[in-house]
């Protein structure tokens, strides 16, 4: 910003950090707004970025830190090249330059159009932002439906925010949502993959999906998921994903990490499992019944949400483990402890034993079992001595062992 300002641009803190930092918080990111346009944004700092299309940004790198900058937008003609709406009054492109008193109107709430400025160390508000920070009110610029149409992405954000920084929706805000929340379904894939790691990954799921359900934008997201909780019998499917959801937020709170696709894993979880048993009742072999369940559900999800390889990838590893769990006995343990996805799938079986859904003495089996020295783990893993009149071939008796895995798990 200095720097900036060295060069005779203005430049301000503005957003996420000026909110946060007001609330004694740690900013999540910094994003600095400036009157200097991209290109010459790039010509102040050496190490600088341009990104985006539908908002063009600088992005300047310092070491392994990238600071977001944008130039101030100017309201713009409703339709010409630089700002483009669509029918149902989507902004597609919003690249208009403008003044900081004209950039303030095109930022979604109150609350994030705070600036601040490094010249005097002062807050700049043009909209009444400080007063509906203290009242902790989540409120929209100008008129909520016209604002949530312009991007519905901005109904994420205002569940986003509310639960995160423990404001309330303006009630307009809130009516204009219930009105408005089928235009979140045109936003592409791509994005809501991105707001919906935001949503999930940070610390309040299980109240952001509570709120998400509450203005019917979670069927949006989620909708095999959805029909799974409606189906819900004596509170059971929902059990799954909330506690889910709930280890999450501990994981988070105690300083450690979650991982998309163990989420995803979960959301999309009894979806597999329903379709699965269906495909299975209607004759289907076990195995090929849950890999081709996993493959539909996961391609109707990636019409809401895109998502990457990799997470798909590990997502039908996950689940495709938790069948293996019940072999215990001989060298398979030895060989599933190795595989890289292990830990992720236990964890994941844990989860299905707490809810209901799998043998807590499986899932405590294998907990003993990660704990124990190999001599103790050949032991374990020794099958129990049969009696003589029942002795039967070693392989009659792998095969006994495979047949009581699949049952188990067909009913778990
Ligand atoms: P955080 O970074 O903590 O998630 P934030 O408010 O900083 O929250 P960003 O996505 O970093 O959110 O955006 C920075 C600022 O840009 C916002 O505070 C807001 O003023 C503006 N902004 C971002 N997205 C939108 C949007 N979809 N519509 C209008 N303004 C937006
Ligand atoms: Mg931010």
């Amino acid at each position: 910003m200095y720097k900036l300002q060295k060069e005779g641009y203005d430049a301000y803190l503005v957003g996420g950090c000026v909110r946060d930092l007001l609330l004694g918080r740690e900013p999540k990111d910094f994003d600095v707004v400036t009157n200097a346009e991209p290109e010459d944004i790039k010509k102040v700092f050496r190490n600088c970025r341009l990104i985006g299309r539908r908002f063009r940004l600088a992005h300047v790198h310092f070491g392994r830190e990238v600071i977001e900058v944008a130039t101030f937008r100017g309201p713009g003609e409703a339709q010409n090249d630089e700002q483009v709406l669509n029918k149902e009054g989507r902004l597609l492109r919003d690249n208009v330059y403008g003044t900081i008193e004209e950039d303030v109107w095109r930022r979604d709430f109150t609350v994030n159009a705070l600036y601040y400025n490094i010249k005097d160390f002062s807050v700049v508000d043009y909209v009444g932002g400080m007063t509906d920070h203290k009242a902790a009110t989540l409120r929209l610029i100008g008129d909520p439906e016209t604002r949530f149409r312009e991007d519905p992405v901005r109904m994420l954000r205002a569940v986003r925010f509310a639960v995160k920084l423990g404001f309330n929706l303006h009630p307009d805000c809130a009516t204009a949502m219930h009105k408005v929340a089928e235009l979140l379904s045109r936003i592409p894939s791509a994005r809501l993959y991105d707001e919906t790691l935001k949503l999930f990954m940070f610390g309040y799921a299980l109240q952001t999906f509570e709120m998400l359900r509450h203005y019917g934008l979670f069927q949006i997201l989620f909708p095999s998921t959805e029909q799974t909780l409606s189906l819900e019998e004596h509170d059971f499917p929902r059990l799954l994903l909330a506690k889910a959801l709930a280890n999450s937020d501990k994981r988070i709170a105690g300083g450690k990490t979650v991982t998309a696709y163990f989420l995803f894993s979960a959301f999309l979880w009894e979806s597999v499992q329903i379709l699965a048993k269906q495909k299975i009742h209607k004759g289907a072999i076990e195995f090929i019944a849950y890999q081709e369940a996993a493959n539909e559900i996961i391609s109707r999800q990636v019409k809401s949400t895109a998502l990457p390889r990799h997470i798909t990838l590990a997502m039908r590893e996950v689940w495709s483990l938790q069948p293996k769990f019940n072999a215990r006995y001989g060298s398979k343990p030895s060989r599933l402890i190795t595989h890289p996805r292990f830990r992720a799938a236990y964890d994941f079986l844990l989860l299905r034993a707490e809810t209901g859904g799998a043998d807590p003495e499986v899932a405590a089996w294998w907990g003993n079992y990660q704990l124990a020295d190999d001599n103790e783990q050949r032991k374990m893993t020794q099958p129990p001595p049969r009696k003589a009149a029942n002795s039967k071939p070693a392989r009659k008796r792998n095969y006994r062992g495979r047949t009581k895995v699949k049952s188990a798990e067909t009913e778990a």
